[in-house]
């Protein structure tokens, strides 16, 4: 519950720093700011967003966290701007969305909040669970699809920053940042992100896994121990 001085505030801050899709956005979702996850220490800063709100999105089920990363690419050739997809997801009429959409110069939009459910992935199925829309965040590549239009390097170093502060802030492990083709039930019908995007060099921007690192961890001090001198 926001009071009402509060949410005008909100609103006011909203429409100053991002005008009317901010405003849109803040009058939409100013009930759940005050409830929203606050980073904590050692999470990475959020790269810079620029809003435009859409309509398409709900509140995720009842105590269902958020533990999965879905990348996608548009598949629109001669498109490479992430507002033009954004206009896309913007209008009533779409009935699609994603939480963020990253352009070929790695300027990142933000259409959903993050606490709320974005209409991306579809009929899907991840280890057993269905409809991952629930559980997890969607990002948008802009890419034609094809395998042979590049993912520039503004973008994966925009998908680098992204990642990093949103993995670190909802503890997402690294073998749950997946792509859309790993999650759809439908084979053969969901090809995203297209086969030239480089899983190496994305995961290689994230840094160290922290979950593998406390593996090494724990194996390292089993193995001192066994080897320390009785
Ligand atoms: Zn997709």
């Amino acid at each position: 519950m926001v009071c009402p001085g509060r949410k005008r505030a909100l609103l006011k801050i909203a429409s100053v720093l991002f005008g009317s899709a901010g405003l849109a956005m803040a009058a939409s979702v100013a009930p759940q700011a005050a409830v929203a996850q606050e980073p904590s220490v050692g999470v990475p800063p959020k790269p810079p967003v620029t809003w435009i709100a859409s309509p398409h999105f709900d509140d995720r089920p009842p105590g269902t966290g958020i533990d999965t990363i879905l990348l996608h690419d548009t598949e629109t050739p001669g498109i490479s701007l992430a507002r033009t997809i954004a206009s896309h997801f913007a209008n009533p009429r779409s009935g699609v969305s994603a939480h963020f959409i990253i352009g070929k110069g790695g300027e990142i939009v933000q259409c959903v909040p993050e606490e709320k459910r974005a209409f991306h992935a579809g009929p899907s199925l991840f280890r057993g669970r269905e409809r991952v829309n629930d559980f997890s965040l969607g990002i948008e590549l802009v890419n034609a699809q094809t395998g042979r239009d590049p993912f520039t390097a503004p973008q994966y170093a925009s998908l680098g920053s992204l990642v990093r502060h949103l993995a670190a802030r909802f503890a997402i492990p690294r073998d749950r940042i997946v792509g859309h083709h790993d999650v759809t039930n439908r084979p053969g019908v969901k090809r995203d992100p297209a086969i030239n995007f480089d899983w190496d060099r994305f995961l290689a921007s994230l840094g160290p896994d922290p979950a593998a690192e406390a593996r090494r961890q724990v194996v390292e001090n089993r193995e001192a121990r066994r080897l320390r001198p009785m």
